[in-house]
């Protein structure tokens, strides 16, 4: 017989690249197929930060937050190197979220998430503080810390990882097919190479049910909402290292963060869109994040100033709400079809859950590889 893999991942996304790197350190044997290059996708084109989501507490997604803000915690310890807390100012309207209800949500952001060492919340007051660069309506406001990362650095960090403990990980090769066969599964690449494994993972981010329909041909249990999110770059608009929260009044919010050390990222946008290729920022996106810029910074800008711009696409589980209301959270659907030979698809998350969800696809996954060693690892291993 042919090799046999334990699991084979598609995507080499940070959830695909988590996982692997998860499974490798189980002793398990790993292969990876990633169409483009290893983080190319979601993965590189979010907003950069390893965050709990203040904004969700409003949907009451107390558990997701929670679970973000422990993983903040465990990340900013396991990749140093390529984090770092970033103060967050909101400026206040009255107009929008009252307060006491920023407030609240503010206590929770700081407890939430069990102890830390990141600096909790407080007021501030925009009559000494950011003078030159907000307009003078706001008067007040808050400051929260959270965390900036390079994104595709820690999927690469992940994957190097993997590599060193003996996964196989390949770039440019798409999957094409895969079947049960016998009491496994049988995965085609794009250059023909078949390859054999156990159990089968489909971590296609926002290719998700591309993957189902057209490579497994099996019915997707659950549909998905493809939402594309922009940034736009401009040269930095002020000096200081600190991000502001910017509230709209459509009750979404565009974050601008200091970005490789000359620039500011501004993002981002929602809008619904039906496919996950090339993503590109539409003339209204560009607009309305300018407009939020020049509702509350003394600087306007306009498209001259843009200099770059890169879009996303979020793999969100379609729950039929408004775009901004949307979980962020993943959910897993394992298909037993022969308990022999899992699949796993993985549906939504985010940059900040990933290792807990590689976690959680080995507490899954293990009943049915009985060779995995079960003693979580990646809380406490430096990537
Ligand atoms: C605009 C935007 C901003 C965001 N900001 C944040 C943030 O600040 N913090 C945060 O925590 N999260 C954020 N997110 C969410 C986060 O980026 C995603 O949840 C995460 O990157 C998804 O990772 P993934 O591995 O599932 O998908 P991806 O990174 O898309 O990886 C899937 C991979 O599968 C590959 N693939 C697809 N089909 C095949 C095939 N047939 N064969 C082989 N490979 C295949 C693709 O090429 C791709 O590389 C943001 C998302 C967006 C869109």
């Amino acid at each position: 017989m042919t090799d046999m893999f334990d699991i084979f991942i598609i995507g080499g996304g940070i959830n695909g690249a988590g996982i692997a790197r998860d499974a490798s350190g189980r002793g398990l044997r790993v292969y990876l197929a990633e169409k483009g290059q290893v983080g190319s996708a979601t993965s590189s084109w979010s907003s950069k930060l390893i965050h709990g989501g203040l904004r969700y507490l409003e949907n009451y997604e107390f558990k997701l937050v929670a679970e973000s803000l422990r993983e903040r915690e465990v990340i900013i310890k396991i990749a140093p190197t390529i984090t770092k807390p970033l103060p967050f100012v909101i400026p206040h309207s009255k107009k929008l979220r009252s307060k006491i209800l920023i407030r609240l949500g503010l206590f929770l952001y700081d407890n939430l998430g069990g102890k830390t060492k990141i600096p909790k919340s407080s007021k501030i007051n925009f009559k000494i503080n950011y003078t030159d660069i907000l307009q003078k309506k706001f008067s007040e406001g808050f400051q929260y810390y959270d965390v900036q990362v390079d994104d595709k650095k820690l999927v690469e960090m992940n994957i190097d990882d993997a590599i060193k403990m003996g996964a196989t990980i390949v770039e440019n090769r798409k999957v094409i097919n895969a079947k049960r066969v016998n009491h496994h599964w049988e995965i085609t690449l794009d250059n023909n190479q078949k390859v054999n494994s156990k159990a089968l993972i489909n971590a296609a981010g926002p290719w998700i049910n591309e993957i189902i329909n057209n490579v497994l041909k099996v019915n997707a249990k659950k549909s998905i909402r493809l939402v594309r999110g922009s940034h736009i770059i401009t040269k930095k608009l002020y000096d200081e290292e600190i991000a502001f929260t910017l509230q709209n009044d459509d009750d979404r919010i565009v974050f601008v963060i200091p970005y490789k050390d000359e620039f500011s990222l501004i993002g981002t946008t929602e809008v619904d869109v039906k496919s996950p290729d090339n993503p590109s920022i539409s003339d209204d996106e560009k607009i309305y994040l300018i407009n939020t810029i020049n509702n509350h910074f003394i600087k306007q800008i306009s498209q001259e100033d843009i200099l770059d711009t890169f879009s996303g696409i979020r793999p969100l589980i379609e729950d039929f709400k408004d775009a901004s209301k949307v979980t962020r959270d993943y959910i897993f659907d394992l298909n037993l079809e022969n308990k022999n030979s899992p699949l796993l698809n993985i549906y939504g998350g985010k940059l900040t859950t990933y290792r807990k969800l590689s976690e959680k696809v080995m507490e899954e996954l293990t009943p049915y590889l009985p060779n995995t060693k079960t003693k979580n690892w990646t809380a406490s291993k430096k990537l």
